[in-house]
């Protein structure tokens, strides 16, 4: 497993500040524990987690960062949050399109921008700071290439976590006194690849009420872009969804009939059934 003193070997000693990019997810909290255990390996730099809150988190999410930040504090981690100045609702509304798969432009306005921003204004720069990436090879097929050390926006970075399993993971969380979360982090809810029948229950229904909210604005949007252009797709009724997309088995009728849809048995959902189930019984909170 890797050590504090083996990635050090490999960095450049003049660098006497770190950040430690966090969303407040599990592997945020495994990477703080081991900063916490490896700090000798460190001398005296200086350790900063810094959070980007992206307006979209689930709703006990403040209160879990603000645990967080006083984990943080109590082992001499200073705490900073940053944001973008539009949220994501401003952001989508801004846009005039959810962000997706061909434009997901959610990551870099709501994430990496704030935090190139913060860096830069509070003297971060690429020669005095290493970063702390709490990224895992296991994670994902798209991150399995994950090595300890890199660079990440022309600084160097460290990827304490990347030859982690989740269970060695966890065992990190253990020790800090948080519970390893059942979910990926919550730091926005939900997130656009969240698309999954189970994910989609999950959503809490204030959530779904917001972005039904959304969907019509940025309807009424492209639709009347549309009419003026005499686009020949040009539909009055057509729903610019948060998830509509080749990916969900469903029609077109926005997060509504998605969320009618992941309460449906398999086989058993009929978009022409829809105006028969009212949303109680449809069941956002039955899981
Ligand atoms: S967590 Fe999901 S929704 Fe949020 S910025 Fe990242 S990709 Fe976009």
């Amino acid at each position: 497993m890797i050590n504090g003193s083996r990635i050090k070997n490999y960095t450049n000693n003049q660098q006497m500040k770190n950040i430690i990019s966090i969303s407040g997810g599990n592997d945020s909290i495994a990477m703080l524990q081991w900063v916490i255990e490896n700090r000798d390996f460190f001398n005296d730099e200086e350790f900063t987690a810094l959070y980007c809150n992206t307006g979209w988190a689930i709703s006990w999410w403040s209160d879990r960062m603000l645990k967080v930040a006083k984990f943080c504090e109590a082992n001499n981690i200073n705490y900073r949050e940053t944001s973008a100045k539009l949220g994501f609702e401003d952001l989508v509304r801004k846009k005039g399109i959810f962000p997706n798969r061909l434009q997901k432009y959610c990551t870099f306005e709501l994430k990496v921008k704030p935090q190139i921003k913060w860096r830069k204004e509070n003297k971060f720069t690429t020669r005095n700071t290493c970063l702390f990436i709490g990224v895992r090879a296991d994670e994902s097929k798209a991150r399995s290439n994950t090595t300890s050390i890199g660079v990440r926006d022309g600084y160097d970075a460290i990827y304490p976590l990347a030859y982690l399993s989740d269970e060695q993971r966890d065992a990190y969380i253990v020790r800090t006194g948080f519970e390893v979360l059942p979910t990926r982090s919550s730091e926005c809810h939900p997130c656009i690849y969240e698309f999954s029948k189970i994910k989609l229950r999950r959503i809490e229904p204030d959530r779904v009420e917001l972005i039904a909210d959304l969907e019509k604005d940025i309807s009424d949007f492209q639709n009347a872009k549309r009419k003026l252009r005499n686009h020949p797709k040009y539909n009055p009724d057509e729903k610019f969804g948060m998830f509509n997309s080749s990916n969900i088995g469903t029609g077109k009728g926005g997060i509504r009939e998605q969320i009618r849809w992941a309460n449906s048995s398999i086989g058993s959902y009929n978009i022409d059934q829809v105006e028969m189930f009212c949303e109680e019984i449809a069941g956002y909170c039955g899981d």
